[in-house]
């Protein structure tokens, strides 16, 4: 898998590189079947590994106590549907202060959210807006499927119903990530680690 991150940014290449492993293994773990669940980690800009999580198939709780360990930091993890950042991940981002975000998917697929090192960039809290908006809400997906499954008839139930609400969450953040993310002097990049 070809390094593509961190062509423009001046990042530190400790961090680079312990990221590129980190989730070279990761993603290893996930093909083999090893991991079930999401795994994240939180590194520091020197490259540092300071934390590791373990959450459920489709969420990651970060305890509120660790916040202000976190902040500033880098935070990765798996994801199972989409590489794309849910909606929670970017609140999270901008309710701890990360530095940036990052999520995996089994084929080395990656979307990263992160400030920009423009110090003309304004940065502004973009989890906040999102969510004022209610871009890419359960209410929101839950609609969208609602006319999907009246107009063609669809049948859905249980964990697929549940994978449906996710995805069509996801993509409603990436749509509005693509238009508005540089707006709001950040950077958000999709690729292949
Ligand atoms: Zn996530």
């Amino acid at each position: 898998m070809a390094d593509k991150f961190d062509k423009t940014d001046m990042r530190n290449k400790k961090l680079t590189d312990e990221l590129h492993k980190y989730e070279i293994e990761l993603c290893r773990h996930i093909q083999s079947g090893i991991i079930e669940h999401e795994i994240a980690a939180v590194f520091t800009e020197d490259g540092l590994k300071i934390k590791d999580y373990e959450g459920t198939r489709s969420k990651t709780i970060i305890p509120y106590a660790d916040y202000d360990l976190l902040r500033k930091n880098i935070y990765t993890h798996c994801h199972f549907i989409k590489e794309i950042l849910s909606p929670g991940d970017i609140l999270a981002f901008s309710e701890i202060g990360l530095k940036e975000i990052r999520a995996i998917i089994k084929n080395g697929r990656y979307s990263s959210l992160r400030e920009s090192s423009d110090k003309n960039a304004v940065q502004s809290n973009i989890g906040y807006v999102m969510k004022a908006e209610e871009i890419g809400t359960a209410k929101q997906a839950m609609s969208i499927l609602m006319d999907i499954i009246n107009n063609t008839g669809l049948e859905i139930s249980g964990e697929e119903y549940q994978d449906k609400i996710l995805k069509i969450r996801i993509d409603k953040a990436d749509e509005w990530l693509t238009e508005n993310a540089e707006n709001f002097g950040y950077i958000y990049e999709k690729g292949v680690i």
